[in-house]
Order: C-alpha cells, then structure tokens, then sequence
C-alpha cells in the first residue's frame, strides 16, 4: 500500500503544477556559434563557455592531472589546478585566501552552515538567491528578511536583534532576476554599526563589473568592510565551480568546519585548469567588458524606444517585466520559434504578478543578434500591446 501512496501523492503534486501554469521543462541543447548568438538566457556574459581557448586547457588539465580529482580535497583530491587558481582568485578580489567549492550553490550552504548556528541572527535581501535562503535553514539559523535593497528596513531590524546572537547580514551583489546591485557601501557601514558581519554573493557581477573585473564587491571594498565574498566561476567565467573570499580565519574555518565543503569530490582538475585560462583571458582582454557594456546599452535603448517594459539595470540582466505567467510563456515561445532562447521566469523564482522574461547579454552578441532579437519583441509588443488595457484602468 505504501508504494502506492507515495505514487498517487506525486501524481497529485503534478497535476497541481500543471494546473496552476507553473510547469517547467527542459530544453535539449547543442551549441553551435549559431545558437550561441541567439541565445539571450545564458550566464555566460563574456562568451567564454565556447572558447576553444578554455576546452583546450580543460582538456590539458585533465590529460596532466586526470580527469577526476578522484578524492576530496581533505584526502587526496586537492591538485595542482586547484591550488593555483585559489591563489588567482584570492589576488583578483584583493582577499588574503580564497577556498575553491564544486558549485555556487555548495559554497553558500558550506558558508552558511560552517558560520551559523542556532546563536547567529541572519538578515537576508528579500531577493536572495535560493541557495542562500537554503544554507540558512540548513544551518538552523534564525533568519530575517529585509525588504528588497531596503537599508532603512535592515537598520530596523538589527535594532532589534537579540544581544546575545551573532549577527550576519547577507545579500546577493548583483541580483539574479533583477539585475540590479546591492548598495554595498551602506550595506558595509550599517554592518560596521551594527557589529555584524557581510556576506556578499557576486555570482553575476564577477567578470562583469569592477576595473579588473573583480565584481561589485571585490578591489574597490576592503575584507573588514564585505569579510565575506562568494563568486561563481559557471557564468562570466565560462566554466564552473564557486569560491568564497575572505581572511586566514574564515577560510580555515570553512576548511574545518563546511560539510559540504569537505564531504565531497573536488571538481575534476580540468575544469579549474579552465578556469585559469579565463582569469587570463579576463586580463589580458578588457575589450570583452567594453564589448558587453555596448550590447548593454544597444539592447536597452532599442527595447525603451519599443515602450517594452525594462526595469532599471545597468548589468547584463536586464528583464522584460510582463507580469502574467500566460503572456511569458507565448511569447518565450514565439521568440524560440524565431530561434531565439531568453529566460521565462515565474513563481516561485521571482513573486506571484511579477513573471518575466529574463534577457541576457553577452559580449559574444553582435549588433545584428541585438536588433533581430528587438525586432521580434517589437513585433510581439504591437500584436499585444503593453501594458495591457486591464491594467491601466482604475
Ligand atoms: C547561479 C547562482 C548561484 C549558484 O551558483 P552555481 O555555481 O550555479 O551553483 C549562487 N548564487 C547566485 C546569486 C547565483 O546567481
């Protein structure tokens, strides 16, 4: 009976997801230079996931080192690759250490739950990435949400923090469905006030933003202002894996005390190998973030002149606020028809009303990719004129 049960109960969650318009799928894809350049939903906002460049130092990486690290980095599975590109990563955000993880999504749960317990008060940016609000509850830790960049509202929170709890304040740097920034800078100074720590996640801005590329976070701020800084190597950089930044003490307590930090598998060696090659690429060819920052201001100058409605974003996300699940999903549709791929972002990922196309750019866009793409919006927005009439009456 209870194999039964368990079937019938994952029908009926199913058909629930169906129902409600919130069904997700998964599209099989091969990439070609092709698709690349109509592919407006990717991280990869340098276009160095396709270089030959990075799959060729992967592929060096693994002949030399294997292509497993066949153990984790406690036992035998930290190598060469591994070690050096911690180095690299600790010089570009201007960080005593940094400690290399498999994916974002473990370096902020190993954070998380290295740092918290039941004695930490955490406050997190009501937009929060996932993997952040997750590492919390993994870590039992007491936490609050502040609303969205809402310093007032964090002061007003930390006013009445419990004394006896540590105090962690935690934000993504650049916001992933957003696309805006965190104001770091006050976020920095209400912590210093407030004796708390700040953890940074700078997923989309490494790569991105900064004079070296160091993101939102990184050169420009020191390690007693954000003591704790996450990157992630999967988007501008093209490869994979995460790091978090910081001093000696932070990075040795992650090293002693991070579970999934030091129950798993070091990323295959190839792959840091990789990344090295685009920590290179970053430096010695700045003209791939001039190059970005044009295809930024093209796409949003073409999109504001078509009335589409953007929401305010100066870095590579930049989101077409539709608001009904319905009307993003025909016109996800109709672009894909056309060949272009772009975000459908509904609930639960961003909040009920405030469905979206999630567009993303990429220095590997050219100007024609750019236009062809608003070209298809523009006609979309004339079949079904935005915003729609319901919502303009009374
Ligand atoms: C993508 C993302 C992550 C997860 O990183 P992965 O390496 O893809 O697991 C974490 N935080 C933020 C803000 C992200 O956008």
């Amino acid at each position: 009976m209870h194999a039964v049960a368990w079937q019938e109960h994952l029908r009926e969650r199913l058909a629930r997801r169906h129902e409600t318009g919130l069904w997700r799928e998964r599209l099989s894809v091969t990439p070609t230079p092709d698709t690349r350049s109509r592919n407006f939903a990717s991280n990869d906002y340098l276009g160095l996931a396709g270089d030959v460049r990075l799959s060729e130092a992967q592929a060096q990486g693994a002949r030399q080192f294997g292509a497993g690290a066949g153990a984790s980095h406690l036992i035998t599975g930290h190598l060469d690759p591994h070690h050096l590109l911690e180095e690299r990563l600790a010089e570009l955000t201007g960080r005593p250490r940094a400690l290399l993880f498999s994916t974002g999504y473990m370096a902020n749960l190993g954070t998380l739950q290295a740092l918290c317990d039941r004695q930490t008060q955490v406050y997190q940016d009501r937009l929060n990435h996932a993997s952040l609000l997750d590492g919390a509850k993994l870590a039992g830790a007491s936490s609050r949400r502040f609303h969205h960049r809402d310093l007032i509202d964090l002061e007003r929170l930390l006013e009445r923090a419990p004394p006896d709890r540590r105090r962690l304040v935690v934000s993504d740097g650049v916001f992933s469905m957003d696309g805006d920034i965190a104001d770091i800078d006050g976020l920095a100074t209400i912590c210093q006030r407030y004796d708390a720590w700040l953890m940074i996640d700078d997923a989309h801005g490494l790569g991105v933003l900064g004079e070296h590329g160091d993101g939102c976070a990184g050169q420009r701020f020191s390690t007693s202002q954000v003591p704790i800084l996450i990157g992630t190597l999967g988007k501008a950089l093209g490869s994979a894996g995460a790091f978090v930044a910081g001093d000696e003490a932070l990075i040795e307590a992650l090293i002693q005390f991070a579970r999934p930090y030091i129950y798993t598998t070091a990323q295959p060696p190839g792959v840091a190998s990789a990344t090295l090659k685009a920590l290179e690429i970053l430096t010695t060819e700045p003209e791939r973030r001039a190059r970005l920052q044009d295809n930024i201001h093209r796409f949003r100058r073409g999109a504001t002149a078509l009335g589409l409605p953007l929401v305010e974003s100066i870095t590579p996300i930049q989101p077409v606020l539709l608001e009904s699940n319905a009307r993003v999903m025909a016109w996800h549709a109709a672009l894909a028809r056309h060949g272009f791929l772009v975000g459908a972002i509904r609930e639960p990922t961003v909040p009920k009303g405030q469905a979206r196309l999630r567009v993303t750019l990429g220095a590997h866009h050219r100007h024609d990719d750019i236009d062809a793409l608003l070209d298809c919006l523009g006609e979309l927005a004339r079949r079904e004129p935005y915003p729609p009439q319901e919502a303009t009456t009374p």
